[in-house]
């Protein structure tokens, strides 16, 4: 059985007091769910304050992204031993806005990928479709090619500690939320190739989270997937009460 992840990825929003407040009450609201992981992902610089109020509570943390390399010459970058120092065990990979925004390339979120494996970081690591990809039916060819990109040279061994999130970026910040039949798809598409390349074990081990304006109202439909195990979540993330009963439904998921 894979145990199902409720993820919040903040973005650039919150300042110190303001992660803090949330993330204590995320830990407070979520007390108890036994049958989900709860992820929060604030920004670089507030995650050592978040970690300082989360200690104790079965909250996990994640960067959002971070460097390949330890220390260096790398002007504004965060290292994963910094990460992992102020508290992380997770790191958000390729999100699309990084791909957009700052050009990460599929060779760069693999290259990130082995260094979190590396540093015992459990990568979640973000694909997915632009509209038009979609609309020119080229949904499956670009997914299967970003997750082979990310996973090349992975062993079989780490598939269980991987975390993939499909997120339609049409879906992100939209309002726009695939249906559940098209996330279903999608997720059995990549878990079957999973399949091909470690073995069934493996692609029965990784888990895979739906990413694209998930709310408390469309959550439910999406979790009952069968090959969705848990959701990426950017903007009702920002609000205690929508990610507590975000992740309330994933836990009660049967
Ligand atoms: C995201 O950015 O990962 C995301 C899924 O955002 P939203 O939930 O706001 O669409």
């Amino acid at each position: 059985m894979r145990k199902p992840i409720v993820a919040g990825n903040w973005k650039m929003n919150k300042h110190i007091g303001e992660a803090q407040e949330l993330a204590a009450g995320v830990a407070e609201g979520t007390n108890g769910f036994d049958d989900v992981e709860v992820v929060v992902g604030p920004t670089a610089i507030c995650l050592a304050p978040v970690a300082a109020v989360i200690e104790g509570s079965n909250l996990g943390l994640a960067a959002q992204n971070m460097h390949w390399a330890d220390s260096g010459a790398y002007t504004g970058e965060v290292s994963p031993t910094m990460i992992k120092d102020a508290g992380c065990d997770w790191v958000i990979l390729g999100h699309s806005e990084r791909r957009e925004y700052f050009h990460e390339s599929d060779k760069d979120i693999n290259h990130k990928t082995h260094v979190a494996i590396e540093h015992d970081l459990k990568p979640i690591v973000c694909i997915g479709e632009t509209l038009e990809e979609r609309e020119d039916e080229r949904t499956l060819q670009k997914v299967e090619f970003q997750v082979r990109a990310a996973l090349a040279g992975v062993n079989k061994s780490d598939i269980k500690n991987i975390v993939i999130a499909y997120e339609p970026i049409w879906a992100i910040g939209t309002g726009k939320t695939a249906s559940p039949e098209q996330a279903q798809e999608v997720h059995a598409d990549i878990r079957s190739m999973i399949a091909d390349i470690y073995g069934q074990e493996a692609a029965d081990a990784i888990r895979i989270l739906y990413g694209g304006s998930v709310k408390p109202h469309n959550i439910a439909e999406i979790i009952a997937q069968p090959d969705v195990d848990g959701a990426l979540v950017g903007g009702a993330s920002l609000e205690v009460d929508s990610f507590v009963s975000i992740a309330e439904t994933v836990n009660s998921k049967q």
